[in-house]
Parts: structure tokens; C-alpha cells; sequence
């Protein structure tokens, strides 16, 4: 049996699940037309302990293994087709739960993280800039040390949740090098004075989250506010989006279980020349790949899962988390386009949740690293290039 049949993690998955269909899906079309984020159902998945699940005790969480997460995150998009919400929790609990859970001070993680578990706070991540993406190390937004802290100032762009967040973990450069030392993490609160919004994007993927602009003009951060030490951003960075490569795959998962499952029975319903169009091998041929991919993702992700919860360091598994990202991610984009295939003109119709389905996976190579950045960084650990 494989780590993700195991009866425990099935019963965690349906119990999301049902939980997801019955109080979450709402009008889904509606807040996906309306780019509309929900923090009423949000504080009910805080309520239901979601975003402590793997979390320590000492701050409000239950240390469940990782797997447990991921089971939950994947239930609750097979339950409900609001994939944007759930891609910003699972932002939240990998992007910065962790991070700070792993590196922050003790001060800094009794402030944030029982109140984030409990929904009294809500974060994001703030690495991007409008010039600043795969090349993490060309960010302008800069700290400088004054008495007693740092002014901040500079635009971050691209962050999920920026909208709604009442935190965000910043990253600014500390010195003027372009060396992995010369930027440092920051927790910055989004009422202190000097922080607004820019103009927020508006996205074809995952539009129940938001995705935007913080600008912070000379903004004090207190010295206390710095994850780790100053010039150790890097180690930050790699624990942020380590977690977010295996986390945010739960939210691949889900949609891909609950398309199959749909998927099956239109194959099974809708007749052509006279038989179900699953009786035609080009179409029954893709429902096996499908399954096919959904199981070997499922069996990637699982397996490391249970590799970090034996060995808690993410920074160790570089490259296990790089392939697990690049493989999940490219099979659910191929995964979707097969689905739509199979629903034909009712697969790009709006009166069908098929289409969203693909527009929330097509982002999936881009967030959290690009397909061609994680090969280069697997390449790269082999020794070549
Ligand atoms: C839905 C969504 C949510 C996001 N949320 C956040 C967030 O919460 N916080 C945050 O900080 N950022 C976030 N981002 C931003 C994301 O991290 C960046 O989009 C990503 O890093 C790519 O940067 P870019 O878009 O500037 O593309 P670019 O870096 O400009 O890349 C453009 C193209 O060039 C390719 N390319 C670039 N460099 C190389 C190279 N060396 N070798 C080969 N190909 C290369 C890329 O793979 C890509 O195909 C989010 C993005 C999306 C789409």
C-alpha cells in the first residue's frame, strides 16, 4: 500500500471533503467571476483547526504529520471548486507558517503564529517584484539599518493575498552585492505606517485569491522582525518555497481527483454515433492517463511528505522538492487539457466548471518557481550546467 492510500490519510481527505462540499462551494462561479476572496468561509477552515494541523503545539497546532495537511488541502478541492481559495491557505501554512515556525525568534512566532492559526491574522509572501522574478537575486526593495531597526522601501509585486493579508513576510536586500548574503526576511505587519497597495492584477487563474502590489515607503520594521539574521534571506527563501513545493501540491491533487471523477461519468453519459464516447480508444485511452497521473503525483508528493516528516529540514531535500514540483505541476496542466478534450465544446464553456479547472492549473508551472528554473536547479545539483 502507498503512503497516500493509507486508511488514515483516506479518512482525513473524505472528511475535508465533506466538509468542503457542504459548507464551502457556495456560488463558486459567482465568486470566480467576481474575483471575490472569502474571509467568512476562511475563519471556518481556521475554526476547524486547518491551518494548525502540522503545526507545533506550543503554538496552537495539533503536530499531525505532514501528510495530514496534504490530505486535508486535497479533500477540501475535491469537495469544493474554489481552488484559489485553497491555494491561498495553503500559501499561508507553506510560504510563511513554516518558514517562521523553523527560523523566526521565539518572540516573533508567539506574535504571529497562534494568531494566523486561529485566523486572527493573514499573511503573504513577498519575494517578487515587476523586475524581479526567477532572478531572486535582482530585487530592488532595500532595508537599511537605522536605530533600533530598518526603513524598508520599495514595491513588491505578484503576491498572493496581498489584498486581504494582514502580514507579509518580506525580502529586501541588506547590502549592495549580488551575492546569496545580501538579502534579508522580514515579518512586516500591513498597518504601519508607510505600507500601501498598488494596483492588484487580475488574474485568469485562481481568481478567488488575490494577487498584487505592496509598496512600503520608509516603513520602520523593528529590528526584532528579522527572520533569522540579517543576510539570511537565502535560508529563509529555501524553507518559504521548499514548503510551498510540496504544500501548494495538495491544491494540484484535489481539482484532479474531482475532474476524474466527473470526467468518468461524461465519458460514460454523452453518446456519439450511437455509443458512449468512452468507447472510443482515443478517449478512453486519455482517462488512463489521466489516472495515471494523478496517482503518480499523488505517490510523489506522499512519499515526501513522509521523508520530511521523519527529517524536518526542507533545505536537505532541494532537489526532491524540485522534482516533485516540476512533475506534478506539468502532469496536472496535461492532466486538464485531456479533461477538456473529453468535455469538448462544453470544456471552454462557462456554463461547465471545466474551464476554470484548466485556468487554475495553467498558472501552476509559474508560481513558486518556473518549469525551466526548476530544471535548471535539478540540472544544476547533478553537477551540470
Ligand atoms: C498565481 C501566482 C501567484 C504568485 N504568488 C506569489 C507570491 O505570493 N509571492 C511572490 O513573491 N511571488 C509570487 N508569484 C510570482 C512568481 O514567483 C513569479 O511569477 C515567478 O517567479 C516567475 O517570475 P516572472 O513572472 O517575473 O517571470 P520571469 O522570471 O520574467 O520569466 C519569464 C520566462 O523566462 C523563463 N526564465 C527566466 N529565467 C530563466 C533561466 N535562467 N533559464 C530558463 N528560463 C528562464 C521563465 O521560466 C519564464 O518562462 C506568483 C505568481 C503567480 C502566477
Amino acid at each position: 500500500m502507498q503512503a497516500w492510500q493509507d486508511p488514515s490519510i483516506e479518512e482525513i481527505r473524505t472528511k475535508y471533503q465533506l466538509f468542503a462540499s457542504e459548507n464551502l462551494e457556495g456560488d463558486w462561479r459567482q465568486r470566480d467571476a467576481d474575483l471575490e476572496f472569502s474571509a467568512q468561509r476562511w475563519q471556518q477552515c481556521a475554526d476547524l483547526g486547518l491551518f494548525g494541523l502540522s503545526m507545533k503545539k506550543e503554538y496552537g497546532g495539533q503536530e499531525l504529520p505532514y501528510s495530514h495537511t496534504i490530505a486535508a488541502l486535497e479533500g477540501l478541492c475535491q469537495g469544493c471548486h474554489d481552488t484559489g481559495f485553497f491555494f491561498a491557505m495553503a500559501s499561508q501554512i507553506s510560504g510563511t507558517q513554516l518558514a517562521l515556525q523553523a527560523l523566526g525568534s521565539e518572540d516573533l512566532k508567539q506574535k504571529y503564529l497562534p494568531a494566523l492559526i486561529s485566523g486572527k491574522h493573514f499573511t503573504s509572501l513577498g519575494f517578487s517584484e515587476l523586475s524581479a522574478g526567477s532572478d531572486i537575486y535582482s530585487i530592488e526593495t532595500r532595508a537599511t539599518k537605522t536605530k533600533g531597526g530598518y526603513i524598508l522601501e520599495g514595491k513588491k509585486a505578484f503576491i498572493t493575498n496581498s489584498a486581504d493579508a494582514t502580514c507579509c513576510l518580506v525580502f529586501a536586500k541588506t547590502a549592495d552585492n549580488r551575492s546569496p548574503f545580501d538579502f534579508t526576511a522580514f515579518m512586516v505587519d500591513l498597518d504601519w505606517e508607510g505600507v500601501s497597495h498598488g494596483e492588484p492584477f487580475e488574474k485568469s487563474s485562481l481568481r478567488t485569491c488575490s494577487l498584487g502590489q505592496l509598496h512600503f515607503n520608509k516603513v520602520f520594521v523593528p529590528e526584532a522582525h528579522v527572520i533569522g539574521s540579517e543576510g539570511g534571506g537565502l535560508a529563509v527563501i529555501k524553507v518559504s518555497i521548499g514548503w510551498e513545493r510540496i504544500l501548494l501540491m495538495a491544491v494540484c491533487l484535489g481539482p484532479m481527483s474531482r475532474v476524474l471523477e466527473t470526467t468518468v461519468e461524461q465519458t460514460k453519459n454523452r453518446q456519439q454515433f450511437g455509443r458512449p464516447i468512452g468507447k472510443f480508444q482515443h478517449i478512453s485511452g486519455k482517462i488512463a492517463d489521466m489516472v495515471l497521473r494523478r496517482n503518480m503525483s499523488r505517490l510523489v508528493v506522499y512519499d515526501l511528505a513522509g521523508q520530511l516528516s521523519k527529517d524536518d529540514a526542507v533545505g536537505k531535500f532541494l532537489k526532491e522538492v524540485a522534482v516533485t514540483k516540476l512533475y506534478v505541476t506539468e502532469n496536472y496542466i496535461q492532466f486538464m487539457l485531456d479533461a477538456t478534450q473529453i468535455w469538448g465544446g462544453r470544456g471552454v464553456c462557462k456554463e461547465w466548471s471545466i474551464q476554470q479547472d484548466m485556468r487554475d492549473a495553467l498558472s501552476s508551472t509559474i508560481w513558486a518557481g518556473t518549469s525551466e528554473t526548476l530544471r535548471n536547479t535539478i540540472a544544476k545539483l547533478e553537477g551540470v550546467g
